[in-house]
């Protein structure tokens, strides 16, 4: 059953949106042009000065560098980053999906290993699931991983990589047994280390002559025995519930919130009927959009698995990132 429970940000978050304002106010011109598609602006001098300011890894452990801040916390430096359009891509998956589903499933050397670095805002990962003929199926994936001598042998493609040709490493769903009945069974996640395991990183070139996805090529690659996360055959729970970090935050609603920002300005402070009722319908969207997100952070600030509702405001959050342009 769906259910978004009314919540509010509690007053104590109004200090912490003050300090991000002023931190972003204090970057001056040096962040370029504003933008808050959160996969546009890969820079890890930035980068590097949140972890300092331990807005990323928020709500984890202290032992591995974390906050252990409350998600509304973390829901509000997420919101301010992404509506100031800084270029926060960088860090980003890693902080959302990857440190999170480390944490939930990885060994203890892995978290000492992977986690520290990545709240200081200088490991970045990327995200190995799309696949040439798998997409919104994800479980028909082909990549496989066979285990050889003392690693996995990994031989496959994965598609549509952000930023693998940028970042460290690529959390990789792949097939650790042949396919059965069961299709969502024998599918594992596997660290791959992308500058050093030896898969190949080819650059797709986007309609605008920009370079951030790009086809990642296993052949023969092996893999310490180590690199599995979590338990093998455990991949399809794993990659499900990464999925639901992923979807949990505000960023599909706030991509083109620039857009909005730049019409208002260009509009106004009298806009002709047909703009006010532009501006407010696009704005109503927003707060509706807003409301639901919060009410995200509150269930799992509670403990609780919103998957279902975070999948939906990803959903209409993907309807009003087309609607704005
Ligand atoms: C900006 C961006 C960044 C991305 N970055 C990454 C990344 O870093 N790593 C990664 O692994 N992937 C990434 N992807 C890939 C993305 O997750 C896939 O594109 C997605 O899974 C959809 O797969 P597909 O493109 O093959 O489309 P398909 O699965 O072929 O779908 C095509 C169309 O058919 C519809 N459709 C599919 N199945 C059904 C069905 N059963 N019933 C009804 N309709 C259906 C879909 O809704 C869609 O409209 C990225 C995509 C985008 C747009």
């Amino acid at each position: 059953m769906l259910r978004f429970d009314p919540t509010t940000l509690p007053e104590s978050t109004a200090a912490l949106r003050s300090q991000v304002r002023e931190f972003l106010a204090a970057q001056g011109a040096s962040l370029g042009v504003r933008n808050s598609d959160f996969t546009t602006g890969h820079d890890p001098e930035f980068s590097r000065k949140l972890g300092e300011r331990g807005w990323i890894g928020m709500t984890w452990p202290s032992e591995y560098g974390g906050g252990e801040r409350t998600f509304f916390d973390r829901y509000v430096v997420t919101e301010e980053l992404l509506a100031a359009g800084v270029p926060v891509s960088a860090h980003w998956i890693a902080d959302r999906q990857s440190g999170p589903l480390m944490l939930r499933f990885g060994t203890d050397e892995q978290k000492a290993r992977y986690l520290p670095a990545i709240t200081r805002g200088e490991s970045y990962f990327s995200i190995g699931m799309s696949e040439p003929g798998s997409g919104s199926d994800l479980a028909s994936v082909r990549t496989t991983a066979k285990r050889e001598g003392d690693g996995w042998l990994v031989n496959g493609t994965k598609l549509w990589s952000t930023d693998a040709h940028r970042n460290h490493y690529m959390v990789a769903l792949v097939r650790t047994e042949p396919p059965s009945e069961n299709r969502h069974a024998g599918l594992s996640q596997v660290l791959v280390d992308l500058r050093n395991d030896g898969a190949s990183i080819r650059p797709i070139r986007n309609i605008a002559g920009g370079e951030d996805f790009n086809e990642v090529v296993f052949e023969d690659v092996l893999l310490p025995l180590d690199r599995v996360v979590g338990e093998p055959g455990n991949g399809w729970q794993q990659v499900t519930s990464e999925l639901a970090y992923e979807r949990s935050g505000p960023e599909r609603f706030l991509s083109a919130f620039r857009v909005l920002v730049e019409f208002v300005r260009a509009a106004g402070h009298d806009p002709n009927p047909a703009e006010a009722a532009l501006i407010g319908r696009a704005t109503s969207h927003l707060l509706a959009l807003r409301r639901m997100s919060i009410s995200v952070a509150g269930m799992l600030e509670n403990g609780a698995s919103p998957e279902v509702e975070a999948a939906l405001v990803k959903a209409l959050g993907n309807d009003f990132e087309k609607l704005l342009p």
